[in-house]
């Protein structure tokens, strides 16, 4: 599973997974419609996930973790882990919490991992965002797909190469992250791409 949508317990009691209930209204998570629960989509599909690729530690990334086994091991990107930024002091309670009692968190150790060693999915180092972001490159029965993770968000902002703005530990880098995926789309233009969080 590569990030982890959003789960029944996240939707419908936020605080339950130690998220301050003063930033729910700054969030507006009261107008959040949940299409489909990690849950649901878990036992529909009956999936027994063996594990969580994550493209970084923002609790949007997270927020369905909770139904997800606690044995299965989570990956992140090179020091994600170590992540300083100012505005995670706001979550930080909210991603331990959701992150407890889980294995602790594995990195990927170069800026490209080739994951299974077979060539069918990469993980991509994309710092900027955040020191650990990451994109992942699937070679899907359909064809090549580029998950950008928050390397941009938006399709506009894939479009017109723009990538995160205030939210981001560094700019520079979000910038030449973002330039790079779009090199390789430029280069493979066979490649679909999905933005971190809406489709093209
Ligand atoms: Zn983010």
């Amino acid at each position: 599973m590569i990030d982890t949508g959003v789960s029944n317990q996240f939707f419908n009691d936020p605080q339950s997974l130690g998220f301050p209930s003063w930033l729910e209204p700054k969030l507006n998570l009261d107008k959040m419609e949940l299409l489909t629960a990690m849950d649901n989509y878990l036992e529909e599909e009956n999936l027994k996930l063996k594990g969580v690729f994550l493209s970084h530690l923002h609790f949007d990334h997270i927020s369905g973790i909770s139904a997800i086994d606690k044995q299965v091991p989570v990956y992140v990107g090179r020091g994600e882990t170590k992540e300083k930024y100012f505005l995670y002091a706001a979550f930080r309670g909210a991603v331990d919490t959701m992150l407890e009692g889980r294995p602790p968190l594995q990195e990927w150790t170069a800026e490209y991992v080739d994951i299974f060693g077979d060539g069918s999915l990469f993980a991509i180092h994309t710092p900027g965002h955040t020191a650990g972001s990451t994109a992942y490159f699937v070679n899907t029965t359909e064809g090549p797909l580029l998950l950008t993770g928050d390397a941009t968000h938006t399709a506009w902002g894939w479009n017109h190469g723009v990538e995160p703005g205030g939210f981001s530990t560094d700019r520079e880098g979000s910038h030449d992250s973002l330039h790079k995926l779009i090199q390789l789309v430029n280069e493979n233009p066979e490649i679909k791409v999905q933005p971190g969080h809406q489709s093209l």
